[in-house]
């Protein structure tokens, strides 16, 4: 039986996450840029769901989807994919191609169909899988996250409870490369409950990798309440970066707490002297056009990025209300013509990236060829 994945750039990682799991149980996901027989396994985000729908839709051969927009619209998915994986794919895609290969008819829990549905029994431990395999990826290091952040999947994906790869497994996987990078919500939250830090581990992790690592930032991005002097020398000590990527969100206190961010607007600004005490260049990200922003709060934003953008980078983009999270059913407020204004001429002198009209561009590639 022909397993093939579906080549999504959004979805890299998840293909080598999946690659590795399904290798173990004979599977080999071939890449393809268009369904193929026997069946083609899609991951999918909310943003680029409906570029793939009638492709799924039309494919000649089974299909399988999976992935944060899965996940959330689950009966949607199932109306134009013949499976859906809702959840974590290591256990549950494996299993379900063995089923099919069984000649049954996919009926295993964390699977739905147009007849079905079962949720999975359990989450996945992180050291039961590999991190990648044939196909590298990123190191994922934690799942799962205690904060709400009312825009943000991820709780809603993998749950409020961290979960963490061990020490020696991370290091295992991040030793076979000469450069390593890591996911995780929050980096600096490794080895702890996510609210109160364990720079001992973190450390413990540092020391048992031999080669080149990147951690704090692009994509183990970390909050600014966990930017401290412990976190920062342990940065400057042990890792290559010499940027730090953190999220500020808004400007405004009031937003933040609406928005369950859990830390405020002075976290982040001595996160971002912190930075620079350690020679470390922030990267803050923001969010415009959240729903419930005032004019006054919109300017708030506004003077925060201009104050970061001296020293730092900032990383913008637009709301967008996605399923599954508290905030799906809200709808993105217009930028302030002053706001857009400063962000395109920040972005003009390189101090800005990101979109802040089309929250699409962020996340959307087209379909190519750049097949690995
Ligand atoms: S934005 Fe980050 S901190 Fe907030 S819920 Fe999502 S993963 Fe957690």
């Amino acid at each position: 039986m022909q397993v093939n994945w579906r080549w999504i750039h959004a979805a890299r990682n998840s293909y080598a996450v999946l690659y590795a799991a399904c290798e173990r149980d004979g599977f080999l996901l071939q890449p393809v840029d268009r369904p193929a027989d026997d069946m083609t396994c899609y991951s999918l985000n909310s943003i680029n769901a409906p570029a793939y729908r009638d492709e799924i839709a039309a494919a000649g051969c089974l299909t399988i989807a999976g992935g944060p927009h899965a996940t959330a619209c689950p009966r949607e998915v199932a109306g134009y994919a013949d499976y859906v994986v809702v959840g974590e794919g290591e256990y549950t895609l494996p299993r379900l191609l063995e089923d099919l290969r069984n000649g049954g008819e996919g009926r295993i829990p964390g699977v739905m169909t147009g007849s079905f549905y079962e949720p999975a029994k359990s989450s996945v431990r992180l050291d039961a899988y590999p991190a990648f395999s044939g196909m590298k990826g990123y190191v994922e290091i934690t799942r799962g996250c205690p904060h709400a952040c009312g825009y943000c999947q991820t709780p809603q994906i993998f749950g409020h409870c961290m979960r963490h790869r061990s020490i020696d497994a991370v290091a295992r996987f991040a030793n076979r490369h000469g450069q390593s990078r890591f996911i995780s919500p929050n980096a600096f939250a490794y080895g702890s409950d996510g609210i109160h830090p364990r720079w001992d581990k973190i450390e413990h992790l540092f020391l048992q990798c031999r080669h080149q690592i990147f951690f704090g930032t692009f994509p183990s991005e970390v909050r600014p309440e966990f930017v401290s002097s412990e976190s920062l020398s342990l940065i400057t000590r042990y890792c290559a970066n010499t940027k730090l990527h953190f999220g500020a969100q808004s400007g405004s206190d009031t937003v933040l707490e609406k928005l369950h961010r859990g830390h405020t607007v002075a976290d982040v600004l001595s996160a971002v002297d912190l930075c620079l005490e350690y020679s470390l260049v922030p990267v803050v990200d923001f969010i415009v056009g959240l729903p419930f922003e005032s004019d006054e709060d919109q300017r708030a934003t506004l003077s925060l990025i201009n104050e970061v953008s001296r020293s730092g980078i900032i990383h913008v983009h637009r709301f967008i209300p996605l399923p599954g999270t508290p905030l799906a059913n809200a709808v993105a407020r217009d930028l302030l013509p002053e706001g857009e204004k400063q962000l395109g001429k920040l972005a003009l002198r390189g101090r800005l990236t990101g979109s802040w009209n089309d929250p699409a561009v962020r996340f959307f590639r087209r379909p190519s060829n750049d097949i690995p």
